[in-house]
C-alpha cells in the first residue's frame, strides 16, 4: 500500500463535492447536449463540431454566470443563434433552451453506496458539504437530495478556486493538514484544494463535465484515487 494511504482513523475535517460525487449531475447536462444536437441537426457540422462549438461558448462564458441550468440555457440559445439556419423562429430557439432550463427541476439520482458511507463518516469526522453553482439551484437539489443532515456545514459557491478552499479553510479554522477534499473533477476539487494546503480524495466520474478535466497536480498534501464514494469508509 502505497504510503499517502496512511490515514488514521483520527477524526479529521472532510469537505465533500456534490455534483457527481453525492449524485449525478453532468449525465442529465450530457443528454440534453445530445438532444440539442439532434434537434440543430447542422447541415453540414459534425455532431462532434457542434459539441466542441457549444463547448468555446460555455468556456467563454462560464466566468460570467453561476453554473447551472440557467446559465447552460443561455449558452444552448447562444449556440443555436450562431449555427441554426436564418430565419430563426422564436418557438425554436425555446425549445433549444428549454432542453437545459428543464434542468432545474430534473431529480438527480444518488450515486451508489452515498447514504450509507455518508452514515459511516458523519458520527467519525466533520463533515462539509462545499458545491459550486447557483445557490437557488443547489439549494433545490440539496435539499431535494436528503443528505444534508450528514453535513455540519454546508455552502455554496460561486468559484472554486484556491482562494475559496483558503477562505473556508480560514473561516471554518480548519486544520490543514487534517483536512480532505473530496470530489469528482480535477479542476475544482483536487487541483485547487491541494494547492491550498489541503489533502485530497479524487473519485473520477465517467461523465465529469469537460471544463472540470485536467491533469491532477502535486501539492504538498497526500492525494488519495478511489474509484467508488464507498470505498471511503475504508479511509476515514
Ligand atoms: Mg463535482
Amino acid at each position: 500500500m502505497p504510503e499517502c494511504w496512511a490515514v488514521t482513523l483520527a477524526s479529521q475535517h472532510l469537505i465533500i463535492d456534490a455534483d457527481d460525487t453525492l449524485w449525478e449531475d453532468s449525465s442529465y447536462f450530457e443528454q440534453s447536449i445530445e438532444e440539442f444536437i439532434t434537434f440543430l441537426n447542422h447541415p453540414a457540422l459534425s455532431r462532434a463540431q457542434v459539441r466542441s462549438i457549444l463547448d468555446e461558448i460555455e468556456l467563454a462564458n462560464s466566468g460570467l454566470h453561476p453554473f447551472g441550468s440557467r446559465a447552460f440555457a443561455r449558452n444552448l440559445g447562444e449556440c443555436y443563434r450562431r449555427l441554426a439556419k436564418a430565419p430563426i423562429h422564436p418557438e425554436d430557439l425555446a425549445r433549444a433552451t428549454e432542453l437545459g432550463s428543464r434542468l432545474l427541476h430534473q431529480p438527480r439520482r444518488i450515486i451508489q453506496g452515498v447514504p450509507e458511507t455518508l452514515h459511516h463518516l458523519a458520527p467519525r469526522h466533520n463533515l462539509i458539504l462545499f458545491t459550486k453553482g447557483h445557490p437557488v439551484e443547489q439549494s433545490l437539489k440539496i435539499r431535494t437530495s436528503g443528505l444534508a443532515i450528514f453535513f455540519r456545514h454546508v455552502e455554496i459557491t460561486r468559484a472554486k478556486n484556491p482562494s475559496a478552499y483558503d477562505s473556508l479553510s480560514t473561516r471554518l479554522g480548519l486544520d490543514r493538514a487534517r483536512t480532505w477534499m473530496i470530489g469528482n473533477a480535477p479542476r475544482s476539487d483536487v487541483n485547487p484544494a491541494l494547492a491550498a494546503g489541503l489533502n485530497a480524495v479524487y473519485i473520477p466520474h465517467a461523465h465529469t463535465w469537460r471544463l472540470e478535466n485536467e491533469e491532477i497536480s502535486q501539492g504538498p498534501g497526500r492525494l488519495i484515487v478511489l474509484e467508488k464514494f464507498g470505498e471511503l469508509a475504508q479511509h476515514f
